[in-house]
């Protein structure tokens, strides 16, 4: 296990209108109210995210939002900005999602332009990266992921990025209830810290939390967590029952 405090974090994706979300982020925020060192994110729809927040007021559990535009206003229509989201109440947002990347055309530059607007507004951008499984075929792993990281954090220095969290989510592992085994998971995030540590200075490399992400269970996430370089989970399915998602938070009991 990392000496880094750990983040659970939920990407409730297309789910929950704002009545649904504001019963589960209530039911969570009594859940974990014993929880100690650890951090929990949840990331509704935007369209839930105002009332999450007042929702999950007097909690420490963090809003997140699950993409954003770079821009900070102006003739975008569908879009919605970094400040717009720190105004709804947003202290994180997901950037660089594989179903973002998959289904609607994201790319490493605009995932670099994200990630510049976010820190901007003062939200923690959650970066997420892996490979598909073809590529894990291919044995381009390594590759893909040095490239993300590249793009996705290029012309940036390092005390700028301060609070990054880093999700490296292997595509074929997201939704498929097929888990990345711990020793695949701790050789891609000792590979994304290395790379970290050459691209920017030691301390940062060593602060910044990554998670796992792909398929993380109350089953599973024990011995993922044990691994030094696992700093927490991003995950999808379990996270929509407060019950389950709480198991996750609880992972050391
Ligand atoms: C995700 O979408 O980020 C994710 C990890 O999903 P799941 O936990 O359902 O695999």
């Amino acid at each position: 296990m990392s000496s880094r405090t750990p983040l659970i974090a939920g990407n409730w994706k297309m789910h929950k209108n704002g009545f649904q979300a504001v019963e589960a982020a209530s039911q969570l925020k009594s859940l974990v109210i014993k929880a100690t060192n650890v951090e929990i994110m949840i990331a509704p729809p935007f369209t839930a995210l105002y009332q999450v927040a007042q929702a999950l007021k007097g909690s420490t559990i963090g809003l997140g939002a699950q993409n954003l535009h770079w821009e900070k206003q102006g003739a975008f229509t569908g879009e919605i900005s970094a400040e717009m989201l720190a105004d709804a109440g947003c202290s994180h947002v997901i950037i660089g999602h594989s179903e973002r990347r998959l289904f609607f055309g994201e790319t490493d530059i605009n995932v670099n332009r994200k990630i510049k607007a976010a820190l901007s507004a003062g939200l923690v951008p959650v970066f997420c990266i892996g490979e598909t499984e073809a590529q894990r075929e291919d044995g381009e792993t390594f590759s893909v992921l040095d490239k993300q990281v590249r793009d996705g954090l290029k012309d940036f220095v390092f005390d700028e990025l301060s609070g990054l969290v880093v999700a490296y989510e292997p595509v074929w592992a997201i939704g498929t209830g097929k888990t990345a085994s711990k020793e695949q998971a701790q050789e891609a995030h000792q590979f994304i810290r290395s790379l970290l540590d050459t691209l920017f200075e030691k301390p940062f490399a060593s602060a910044v939390r990554i998670l796992y992400g792909g398929s993380v269970k109350p089953d599973n996430v024990r011995a993922l967590m044990e691994m030094p370089d696992v700093d927490g989970a991003l995950v999808g399915g379990a996270s929509l029952d407060p019950e389950t998602f709480s198991k996750l938070v609880f992972f050391n009991h």
